[in-house]
């Protein structure tokens, strides 16, 4: 059996198919396996959620349902289990992410590398081109000129998404190569450029706590608590990534995007504290007031999306000018320009239809004999472990199943 991609989908496939007695060649065009693994998390590789069933889907925004057998076959807590056998005990933190215990992304590879001894492990091996063979398996041919044959083939490449680890969207051309369909693909998880001048002054500053809104037409998209920062091209931060993936692919300047500074405080609480501070300010400018509501470079940058003259003296501005002000602070306009690219996306949208795909085995139902897994398929999660863990189940039961397919049932 031949495993393509040395990343997590298929480290867990090439493991998989081992315990099940298979003999597996693992082909990874880097000189090391897991290259984006070692990234993940900061380093830390949060590698997966205590989350379970529909709390684990709910994370899922791009074909959750396709996940069911394979999240059933390699739990979050089989994979902790899986993990502890090999060596790297985990720990669960905040929002159920789970990390290893030593804090290093590296202990996890190292774990997983354990688990493949075993494994004809082909490191520099880049596979250029895959063929069904008309009496049945495949041949794989390597950029060296090399070429492989195997009964099943693993291709588990990963996306398009920070190219430099080696993920250069080759499963896509393999997959469409033995005729596979694969959807239009997109950054997900990034960040995103805006055409907000009054905001460039602001790179840097974090909000906690504010909530994020994207409208397309009547249509709510996104809307969510929690923190952004401020880039030199736009925004950044876990609820910008978020929104992304939600907007990926869509048309960036149809959406309307606004910052709600204050989402615990409903509008008619925050026009009476506001009526009090003007109250106080008397004929001081009500510019002056801004730093009471938010971090003071915003404050400085607020006049500019803020309807009202905010250097009429507090005493001065009128009950709508109040509640305009209001307005401005529960809803600071953002207008979107584009998602910036795949080398800075932390997942791809898109990828190896899943409807060519069999849930339950992760084989092909085009090509028997030959399985995909991880972000080679169009399936994507939000932040928080979900990604690897997906990775990590769809290998395992892609693994496993090709291990234990008889060559009668692949014809
Ligand atoms: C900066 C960053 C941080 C992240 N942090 C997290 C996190 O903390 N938690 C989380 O859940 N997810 C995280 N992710 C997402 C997660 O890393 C991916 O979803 C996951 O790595 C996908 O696994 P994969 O095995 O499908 O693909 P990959 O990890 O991309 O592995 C694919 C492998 O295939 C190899 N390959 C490609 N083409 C060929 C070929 N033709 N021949 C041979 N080999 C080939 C590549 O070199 C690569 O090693 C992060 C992603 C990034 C970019």
């Amino acid at each position: 059996m031949l495993v393509i991609g040395g990343g997590p989908a298929g480290m867990a496939a090439a493991l998989f198919a081992l315990r099940a007695g298979a003999q597996v060649t693992l082909l990874e065009r880097n000189d090391k396996l897991g290259k984006k693994l070692y990234i993940t998390g900061k380093g830390r590789c949060n590698v997966t959620n205590v989350a379970e069933g529909e709390d684990f889907l709910a994370q899922v925004p791009r074909n959750p349902r396709f996940l069911y057998a394979s999240l059933g076959f390699l739990s979050a807590e089989g994979l902790r289990a899986l993990l502890r056998e090999l060596g790297c005990d985990t720990v669960a933190e905040r929002g159920g992410r789970v990390f290893p215990a030593g804090q290093k992304a590296s202990d996890v590879t190292r774990a997983l590398a354990r688990g493949l001894a075993g494994a004809d492990i082909q490191l520099g091996a880049r596979v250029s081109s895959l063929r069904a063979l008309d009496n049945g398996g495949f041949e794989a041919e390597l950029e060296s000129g090399d070429s492989l044959h195997a009964d099943t083939v693993v291709i588990a490449t990963g996306g398009l998404s920070y190219p430099v680890t080696g993920s250069t969207g080759d499963g896509h051309t393999l997959a469409r190569a033995t005729g596979h369909r694969v959807t239009d693909t997109h950054p997900a998880l990034v960040p995103l450029e805006t055409a907000d001048d009054w905001a460039r002054p602001l790179q840097g500053l974090a909000l906690k706590n504010v909530a994020l809104t994207a409208r397309r037409g009547k249509k709510t998209l996104f809307l969510e608590q929690g923190e952004l920062l401020f880039t030199h091209f736009g925004i950044s931060g876990p609820l910008v990534l978020s929104m992304s993936s939600v907007l990926a692919g869509l048309p960036l300047k149809e959406v309307i995007c606004a910052i709600d500074l204050k989402p615990a405080v409903p509008a008619q609480e925050l026009e009476q504290r506001l009526a009090r501070l003007l109250a106080e300010g008397g004929r001081r400018p009500a510019a002056s007031l801004l730093p009471q509501l938010m971090p003071r470079s915003l404050a400085q940058a607020f006049p500019a999306v803020c309807p009202v003259n905010l250097q009429k003296p507090c005493s001065q501005i009128t009950a709508d000018e109040r509640r305009q002000i209001v307005q401005a602070l529960k809803a600071i306009p953002v207008r979107l320009t584009a998602a910036r690219s795949m080398a800075e996306a932390v997942v791809t949208r898109g990828g190896v239809d899943v409807r060519d795909v069999d849930p339950s085995t992760m084989m092909s139902r085009r090509v028997p004999g030959l399985f995909f897994a991880g972000e080679v398929l169009d399936v994507d999660a939000f932040t928080g472990g979900y990604n690897l863990q997906i990775a990590f189940a769809t290998g395992a039961l892609a693994g496993h199943r090709a291990a234990n397919m008889t060559f009668e049932e692949i014809e």
